[in-house]
């Protein structure tokens, strides 16, 4: 299949969250088993010389009396495109200018007179966020109707945060010669209804923006179109505590008794208590609302009555920022917190921690409890979006389930669950172990996600699933 993805950033080149790693990830995976893949960006001022050195003029386009530059990078079997247009592009900052609706309406609009002048004949046009919400529409209302090259081409559209839905007045696409039967365009709203297939991030998310608590106002949508979840990856070269060169001693699962080593030099590092009993409770977090910050303030001070540490990484809202900076010092050798964001710190404290907490209100993927339970580190999560996917339950009966969970948004079910994963922490060392080992060998690969897309595709196609070669996992993502 030839896929195209079309995004507004893709790491290395240019990153502000998450989308970005997935743009660097999925495709890569996708050529790995055997597809043709190619990536289409702006070509912003910000991308680094390091990279803009290397670009190929590819061809030029003039449209709405501008003209478009494409360039190009090849790396390993994917081909990024960069679309050029210094007036849209060339800007002191990539998002919230006055005009995105204009950038990025013409990004998508030019990506499709691009594909025809290349003769690049997609199967699979896949679409991210906002930013590229307005791509099927023209697709489907311009370019497949007069043009026989678009006839067959089939678009995804994936929400990787609903929060960000582009909502604008109409002037962008009735400068091009469109309109909608709305009062404003919403160009995430215009994605989901207009492409051939809609995912986001984790299947418990894509069930729970059925409901106004999630939806941001959306409800009217995600309950009338078939929204798939597929589970982001993470790189598990990278987040691998045998190779990770940022903590203190490397480990595997059969050498994972020396993950108590790392928690030793954490707490010296930490400047607390060392003492391999005591186990640490760990969050690397943006401190928001959203990351459950609130239960955490609520219920800090009666968890630090127990006999553990707790190491908070984060950085965020100002009013979170200063509660913690002050509660430090009140308890100065149970608790560490550690403003800003670091990223070998944070392997060190997933490697050093016993328990990574994450009680976020709403999470659509979340990578943290991914990384940690890599780590070895058991995760205690409030039962929402990706957190739901990845994290069950121990169960003392069957004996099942790979960490501790909670339903409701309460600061005391919260605590419960803590001090129940204490329990077992002090008293039930083999099972806590078997944790270890359970979390150590799950299968986070953006291998497993690239075959669901995958999956997708073929479905989307009107194809049937096809088995592609095996892809093995060697390289780093
Ligand atoms: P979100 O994308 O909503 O912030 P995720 O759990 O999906 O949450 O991803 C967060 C990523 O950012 C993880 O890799 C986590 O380790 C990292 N991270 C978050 N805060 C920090 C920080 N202060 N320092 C270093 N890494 C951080």
């Amino acid at each position: 299949m030839n896929v195209v993805y079309v995004a507004s950033e893709v790491f290395p080149f240019f990153k502000t969250g998450g989308l970005a790693d997935v743009m660097y990830s999925l495709p890569r995976k996708m050529s790995r088993i055997g597809h043709d893949v190619s990536v289409i960006m702006p070509k912003y001022s910000q991308i680094s010389q390091i990279y803009t050195r290397k670009m190929e003029h590819v061809i030029s386009v003039e449209f709405s009396g501008k003209i478009f530059n494409l360039y190009k990078i090849v790396e390993g079997y994917v081909i990024y495109y960069f679309v050029e247009n210094k007036e849209l592009f060339d800007r002191q900052q990539v998002y919230g200018c006055e005009d995105e609706d204009i950038q990025f309406s013409m990004f998508c609009e030019v990506v499709l007179k691009f594909l025809r002048k290349m003769q690049l004949k997609a199967d699979i046009i896949h679409c991210n966020d906002w930013q590229t919400g307005l791509l099927p529409f023209f697709l489907k209302k311009r370019y497949s109707i007069t043009d026989e090259f678009f006839v067959n081409m089939k678009t995804i559209f994936t929400i990787h945060n609903l929060m960000y839905q582009g909502k604008f007045s109409k002037i962008s696409l009735h400068q091009l010669g469109y309109d909608i039967n709305e009062d404003c365009a919403n160009f995430l709203k215009i994605g989901m209804e207009y492409a051939n297939v809609v995912t986001t991030v984790s299947k418990t998310y894509a069930e729970e923006i059925r409901y106004p608590y999630f939806s941001e106002g959306l409800e009217e949508i995600t309950t009338s179109k078939k929204i798939y979840g597929v589970l982001n990856g993470i790189d598990v070269i990278y987040f691998n505590p045998e190779r990770n060169s940022s903590i203190y001693v490397n480990y595997n699962l059969y050498t994972r008794k020396d993950k108590y080593k790392n928690k030793r030099f954490l707490q010296q590092e930490l400047k607390l208590p060392e003492s391999v009993e005591t186990p640490i409770i760990s969050m690397i977090t943006r401190l928001v609302e959203g990351k459950g910050m609130d239960l955490i303030v609520y219920s800090i001070e009666e968890l630090l009555k127990d006999p553990v540490q707790i190491v908070i990484l984060g950085s965020g809202d100002n009013k979170y920022e200063e509660f913690f900076w002050n509660l430090e010092k009140k308890y100065p050798s149970k608790l560490r917190v550690k403003l800003g964001y670091d990223s070998v710190l944070a392997n060190k404290i997933y490697a050093g921690s016993d328990m990574f907490l994450m009680p976020s209100r709403y999470e659509p993927c979340g990578l943290s409890q991914m990384i940690a339970m890599k780590f070895g580190t058991i995760p205690i999560v409030r039962e929402t979006g990706g957190l739901k996917d990845t994290v069950s339950s121990y169960n003392k009966y069957s004996g099942e389930g790979n960490g501790f969970t909670f339903t409701n948004f309460n600061a005391d079910d919260m605590l419960y669950t803590i001090r129940r994963a204490e329990r077992y922490y002090f008293n039930e060392k083999e099972i806590w172990d078997k944790l270890i080992e359970r979390n150590m060998k799950l299968d986070f690969s953006w291998i497993r996600s690239a075959r669901e897309y995958e999956k997708l595709y073929w479905i989307v196609r009107g194809d049937k699933v096809l088995k592609s070669v095996p892809a093995v996992e060697t390289k780093s993502e």
